[in-house]
């Protein structure tokens, strides 16, 4: 037996709705693509969905949507998985840190507010473990400086910050279908948005900054006539995995419910010890737990991962600060530190958390963990 730290659940009717697609007309760009697109969005409480072929690219189009380019800052968390900083940077524009709340290990505003400078172009908030961000103070700041909020909600589907499911709250907000992630399409993304115009320039980084859309082509042509209007990409996602997706979706309610099961499990397991710290709540919010970060002692840290991973239990640390990967350390940041963020990373350990995982295993896990400390 081995428990990872996270997996993803297939079932019979997965399965079907992949073959049936399989069989039909459309294995690329068909009607599955706009129906997940759909209901991601009805779910969520959008306006507008654009699905991707990844979390990675929902981010880029999202930053290539916002306008971010060379010369421009856009502020966000070092506690996040490297692709949320790396499509600022694939912009050309500077990713700048700022440090986390150590308490809920999301991004601070008041350390947003120290980092503005005049070349600020936006908010890049992660709503780290699946806990939402303090969206309130992130928006107010953006209104006082004119800046384009993106959340990266890769951890936080069906999350609900003050009574708003996260995904319609901000300028755009992106979902990554990754078999870790709440629901899987394998590999998928998404964008999420209210703005009609962030909506079609979405649609255009997609698929190679191409329209056919007569509304905004800037001359006549035949039937066969498009135009190429921005550079774009090829990050379509195929019906195939959407497929897989909108199969998905109607069971994403039961999965959460099961993820929250097992959070309010360690909470209980837990809440007693001295050498355990848990991941505080935002008041008025509900975390689609997608991580499970607990803290230990530094010093215990990497006994106690290493001692799990003997027992077969997959326990990860999630994340290394950002600004102090290589690439980051040689391109710039290399003075760069967020003490809250370095101290919370060296204490962190994610414990196994996904709708698959039983209580027999979770109290082996708790067990374990226990005896280590
Ligand atoms: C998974 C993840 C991504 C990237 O998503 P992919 O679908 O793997 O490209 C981005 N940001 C965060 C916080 C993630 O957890």
């Amino acid at each position: 037996m081995y428990i990872p730290y996270g997996r993803q659940w297939i079932d019979e009717e997965d399965i079907q709705a992949v073959v049936e697609t399989l069989q039909s007309d459309y294995i690329t760009t068909g009607p599955k693509v706009e129906e997940f697109e759909k209901k991601i969005a009805d779910y969520v409480g959008a306006k507008y969905a654009v699905a991707v072929s990844n979390g990675t690219a929902a981010l880029h189009v999202a930053c290539l949507a916002a306008g971010f380019h060379e010369g421009d800052e856009v502020i966000t968390t070092p506690i996040t998985f490297v692709a949320s900083a790396n499509c600022i940077l694939y912009c050309g524009a500077t990713p700048v840190f700022a440090d986390i709340n150590s308490a809920t290990y999301n991004i601070d505003p008041e350390d947003i507010r120290k980092k503005i400078t005049k070349r600020t172009k936006g908010i890049l908030a992660v709503h780290f473990t699946g806990q939402p961000c303090e969206m309130d103070e992130i928006k107010e700041i953006a209104g006082e400086h004119n800046l384009v909020v993106i959340e990266d909600a890769a951890h936080a589907l069906g999350a609900d910050y003050k009574g708003k499911r996260i995904g319609g709250i901000s300028d755009m907000t992106t979902l990554s279908f990754h078999p870790v992630k709440h629901i899987t399409t394998g590999e998928g993304g998404m964008i999420t948005t209210n703005s009609k115009e962030l909506y079609q320039r979405l649609i255009l980084y997609r698929n190679h900054g191409i329209t056919r859309d007569t509304s905004l082509l800037t001359a006549k042509g035949g039937p066969w006539y498009y135009e190429q209007q921005e550079l774009g990409y090829n990050y379509r996602i195929t019906d195939i995995q959407c497929a897989l997706g909108i199969s998905q979706l109607k069971k994403l309610d039961a999965f959460i419910a099961r993820r929250r099961e097992i959070a309010a499990g360690y909470n209980k397991a837990f809440q007693e010890l001295e050498k355990v710290v848990m991941p505080k709540q935002l008041d008025g919010c509900n975390s689609s737990w997608h991580l499970y970060v607990i803290q230990v002692r530094a010093a215990d840290r990497e006994r106690i991962v290493r001692a799990l991973h003997e027992k077969n239990i997959g326990v990860n640390v999630h994340y290394i600060p950002v600004y102090s990967q290589p690439y980051y350390r040689s391109h710039g940041y290399e003075n760069v530190i967020c003490p809250n963020a370095k101290k919370a990373y060296e204490s962190f350990i994610s414990l196994p958390i996904y709708a698959k995982l039983s209580e027999e295993e979770q109290d082996y896990v708790i067990r374990q963990v226990k005896e280590l400390l």
